[in-house]
C-alpha cells in the first residue's frame, strides 16, 4: 500500500515536471510571438509616421511650385521682370525658350534636368543633378502653347528648407534620395553613417523596404546598422521620384512598448507561477484526500477491530457466565447440604472465588457494552429504603470481614420513591463502596446519602469516605482511566482490574451525573457521586436506621416462609447441570418441579398438563426459548395458556428485562440463579 502510495506520488511529480516544461516551452513561444507582434506594430507605426513626414515635404515642394506658377502666370501676361525678383543667395532662377536658350538667367541642360524637359511638355516638375542641386520647373504658356519654362535651381545648401523634417521625437536621422543618389541628409548623419548605408546588410534591408513600397506608400524594416539594431523606414514623396528615408534606433522605438511587453510577460509569468502553484496545491490536496481516505480506512478498520474486540468480550463473558452459573449453583447445594466443616469451608472458598470471577466477567461485559455504545440506561420506579438497605447489607458484610467500622448517614428528608436506573445507580455506589473497603486497612468507611437540588431537579448525592491508603495527587488524574491501577507496589495484594472506576465514571455520565474525588495520601479518600433521579413519592424516608431494622426483621421473617407444595413448576434448559441446580434450589419451596431439555419437549409437556410457572431457558439448540414461547401461543390443546413464562438467561445485558417482556415473557431470571430471587419470583407468580 505504501509502495503504491509512493509510486503514485512519483508519477504525479513526473506529470508535474513535464507540465512545467511544457508551460516553459509555451512561454518561450509566446514571448517570441509577442516580440514579433511588437516589431510589426512598431514597423506599422513608423511607416505611418514616415508617410506623414513625406506628406510634409511634398507640401513644401508643391508650395514652391505653386509660388512659381503664380510668377509664370505673371510672365504670361507680359510681366517678365517678375522673374528677376526671385533671385537670392543659393537660388538661381531662369526662363528658357523652347530651343533651350535662356531668355533670362542661364540655360539649363535638358539632359541633366529631366524635369525641365517635362515642363516643356506642360508639367510642373522637380529634378536634380549629380551635385545634388534641385531644379523646380514650371511651364509658361502663351495661349494654349508653351512658350517658356521657368525654373528655380536650389543649391545643395539650400535644400534644408524643403527636406528638413523632425521624425520620431528628433531621434531619427532623415535623408531624401532620388534613386541611389542622396540629395539631402540632415545634420544627424555622420559621414561614416552615410558610408555605412552602402553596406551589403543595409542595402538588403533597404531592398526589403523598397519591395514593401511597391504595395504601400510607406514602409519600415528592422535591421542591423553598424552593430546597432535600428529601424530603416522610407516613403515616396509623390510624383517627384524622391524618397524620404530615415533611420531610428530600435531601443528608442521600442522603449515604451518594451515596458508594456515586459509587463505582459511578467503578468503571464506570474499567471504561470500561480497556475503551477495551483496545480501543485491541487496535487497536494488530492494527496491529502488520499491520505485522509487512508486514515479513514485505518480508523474504520480500528473501529471494526475494536467493535470485534467488544463483541468478542461480550460473547466470551456471556459464554463464561454459563459454566460459572453451574459452578455457583452446585456449590450452593454443597453449602446447604454439607455436614462437615472443612467441606463447608472449601465450598465457601469456591463461592468466594466464583463470585469474584462473576463480578470480573460482569465488569468486562459492562465495559465492552459501554465501549460499543450498547449500554442502555433503563429508568423505572424504585423504593429508596430497600435500595439503600441492599447496598448497606453488602457493604456491612465486607466491612465486618475486614474489621472496619461502617457508618451510614442517610438524610431523613430523602423521598421514599425514586425514578431512575436502580441497577446502574447501585452498581456505581457499590463500586466506590467496595473500593473504599478494599483500599482501607483499618479505621472506617462512611456512606452518606443526601438529597441535592439541581435547579428544579432532584439528585442523589452519595459520598463514601474512608480512612484508607489515599491517592497521590499526581495519580488523581489517571484514576478514571480504563485498566488503570494505581500504587501497584502497595496494592499488589489487592485484587482488581482497574476497570471499576472507569465503568463507574462512564455509567455516572451516562445518567447525566458527575463524580469527584478528594484524597490525602496515607490518610484517606472521599468519592462523591451526584446522579439526577426522578422523584415518584415525595413522602420522606425518615429515620433510616428504623427503616433498616424493619427491613431486616421483615426479610428475616420471610426467609423460610415460602412453600407451595401444590404448585407445579416446569424448568426447561438444555444443560442438565442447570436443571439439577434449579431443581435443588427449588427444593425447599416444596413446589413440584418438572424438567425437560428442549423446546419440543416443553411444548409436549404443555399440552399434557398445567403448570403454574414455566422457567424457560433462552439459549437452546434447535428451538430456542423465544421460539418455544411463540409456538406455545398457537399450540393446540395447550393447558398452559395463561401460565407465566419466565426467561432464564445468562445474558445480563441491561434492559434485558424489558426485552424479554417485549418478547412475551412475564419476567426474567439471570443465571447464575440467585435462590432468593427465584423464590421471590415464584411467590409473586404462584400466589
Ligand atoms: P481496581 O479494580 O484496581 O480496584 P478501580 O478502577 O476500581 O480498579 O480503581 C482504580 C485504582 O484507583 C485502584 O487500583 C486504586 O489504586 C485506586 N483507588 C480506587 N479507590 C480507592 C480508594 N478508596 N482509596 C485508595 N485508592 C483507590
Amino acid at each position: 500500500m505504501k509502495n503504491r502510495f509512493l509510486d503514485s506520488r512519483r508519477n504525479r511529480y513526473w506529470v508535474f515536471t513535464v507540465f512545467i516544461a511544457l508551460m516553459a516551452v509555451v512561454g518561450i513561444l509566446l514571448s517570441n510571438r509577442i516580440v514579433k507582434l511588437q516589431e510589426d506594430y512598431v514597423e506599422k507605426q513608423l511607416a505611418k509616421q514616415t508617410q506623414s513626414m513625406a506628406e510634409v515635404v511634398q507640401e513644401r515642394l508643391i508650395a514652391e511650385l505653386s509660388s512659381m506658377d503664380v510668377v509664370a502666370r505673371l510672365i504670361e501676361t507680359g510681366a517678365v521682370e517678375t522673374v528677376e525678383k526671385m533671385e537670392g543667395a543659393g537660388v538661381l532662377s531662369g526662363l528658357m525658350a523652347l530651343d533651350g536658350s535662356a531668355v533670362y538667367g542661364e540655360a539649363l541642360d535638358f539632359s541633366v534636368y529631366e524635369g525641365v524637359r517635362e515642363s516643356f511638355r506642360g508639367s510642373e516638375a522637380v529634378s536634380c543633378d549629380e551635385e545634388g542641386n534641385i531644379v523646380f520647373s514650371v511651364p509658361v504658356f502663351r495661349g494654349d502653347n508653351i512658350k517658356y519654362v521657368m525654373y528655380r535651381k536650389y543649391a545643395v545648401d539650400e535644400l534644408e528648407q524643403f527636406f528638413l523634417v523632425d521624425g520620431c521625437d528628433g531621434q531619427a536621422k532623415m535623408l531624401v534620395a532620388s534613386g541611389q543618389q542622396i540629395l539631402y541628409a540632415d545634420a544627424r548623419w555622420e559621414q561614416s553613417d552615410l558610408a555605412m548605408l552602402k553596406d551589403e546588410g543595409v542595402l538588403e534591408t533597404y531592398e526589403k523596404v523598397h519591395t514593401k513600397l511597391n504595395i504601400a506608400p510607406s514602409a519600415a524594416e528592422k535591421g542591423d546598422f553598424g552593430g546597432e539594431s535600428a529601424y530603416l523606414f522610407a516613403a515616396e514623396i509623390s510624383r517627384q521620384g524622391l524618397y524620404l528615408v530615415g533611420l531610428v534606433p530600435r531601443k528608442h522605438m521600442e522603449a515604451g512598448i518594451s515596458f508594456i511587453v515586459m509587463m505582459v510577460v511578467c503578468v503571464l509569468g506570474l499567471l504561470l507561477i500561480l497556475f503551477a502553484v495551483g496545480v501543485k496545491y491541487l496535487f497536494s490536496a488530492e494527496e491529502k484526500v488520499r491520505e485522509s481516505e487512508a486514515l479513514r480506512q485505518a480508523k474504520l478498520a480500528a473501529e471494526n477491530a475494536n467493535r470485534a474486540k467488544s463483541d468478542f468480550l461480550a460473547n466470551m463473558s456471556h459464554e463464561i457466565r454459563t459454566p460459572i452459573n453451574s459452578v455457583i449453583g452446585m456449590n450452593e447445594m454443597v453449602i446447604r447440604e454439607a455436614k462437615e466443616s472443612n467441606i463447608l469451608e472449601y465450598a465457601k472458598n469456591i463461592e468466594y472465588a466464583s463470585k469474584s470471577l462473576l463480578s470480573l466477567i460482569n465488569d468486562i461485559l459492562d465495559f465492552s457494552k459501554i465501549e460499543s455504545g450498547r449500554m442502555e440506561i433503563v429508568d423505572a420506579d424504585y423504593e429508596l429504603s430497600s435500595f439503600l438497605m441492599n447496598i448497606v447489607n453488602m457493604a456491612q458484610v465486607k466491612a465486618e470481614a475486614k474489621k472496619l467500622a461502617f457508618h451510614v448517614e442517610v438524610d431523613k428528608s430523602l423521598p421514599v420513591m425514586l425514578y431512575g436506573d436502580e441497577v446502574r445507580v447501585r452498581q456505581v455506589i457499590e463500586n466506590i463502596l467496595s473500593n473504599a473497603i478494599k483500599y482501607t486497612k483499618e479505621g472506617s468507611v462512611t456512606l452518606t446519602v443526601r438529597p441535592r437540588a439541581e435547579g428544579e431537579n432532584f439528585a442523589l448525592e452519595i459520598s463514601v469516605r474512608d480512612t484508607g491508603i489515599g491517592i497521590r495527587t499526581e495519580n488523581l488524574e489517571k484514576l478514571f482511566q480504563d485498566f488503570e491501577r494505581l500504587d501497584l507496589v502497595r496494592n499488589r495484594n489487592v485484587e482488581g482490574t482497574g476497570l471499576g472506576l472507569a465503568i463507574t465514571k462512564r455509567l455516572t455520565e451516562q445518567m447525566h451525573g458527575s463524580i469527584s474525588v478528594e484524597s490525602t495520601y496515607g490518610e484517606g479518600s472521599c468519592f462523591t457521586v451526584t446522579i439526577p433521579q426522578g422523584v415518584k413519592d415525595t413522602r420522606v424516608i425518615g429515620d433510616f436506621k428504623q427503616t433498616y431494622r424493619e427491613y431486616i426483621a421483615k426479610s428475616v421473617g420471610e426467609k423460610e416462609s415460602f412453600t407451595a407444595p401444590d404448585a407445579k413448576v416446569l424448568v426447561v434448559d438444555d444443560n442438565t447441570m442447570n436443571l439439577l441446580v434449579a431443581k435443588k434450589l427449588l427444593g425447599r419451596t416444596k413446589v413440584q418441579v418438572t424438567t425437560c431439555q428442549s423446546g419440543e419437549e416443553c411444548l409436549a409437556l404443555m399440552q399434557k398438563e398445567h403448570f403454574d410457572v414455566i422457567l424457560l431457558d433462552h439459549m437452546m439448540p434447535e428451538m430456542d426459548g423465544v421460539e418455544t414461547l411463540e409456538r406455545s401461543r398457537s399450540l393446540e390443546g395447550s393447558r398452559c395458556r395463561d401460565t407465566p413464562v419466565i426467561a432464564l438467561t445468562a445474558n445480563a445485558i441491561q434492559g434485558a428485562r424489558e426485552e424479554y417482556i417485549r418478547l412475551g415473557f412475564r419476567d426474567y431470571l439471570s443465571k447464575p440463579i440467585e435462590p432468593k430471587l427465584m423464590e421471590e419470583m415464584l411467590r409473586k407468580y404462584i400466589a
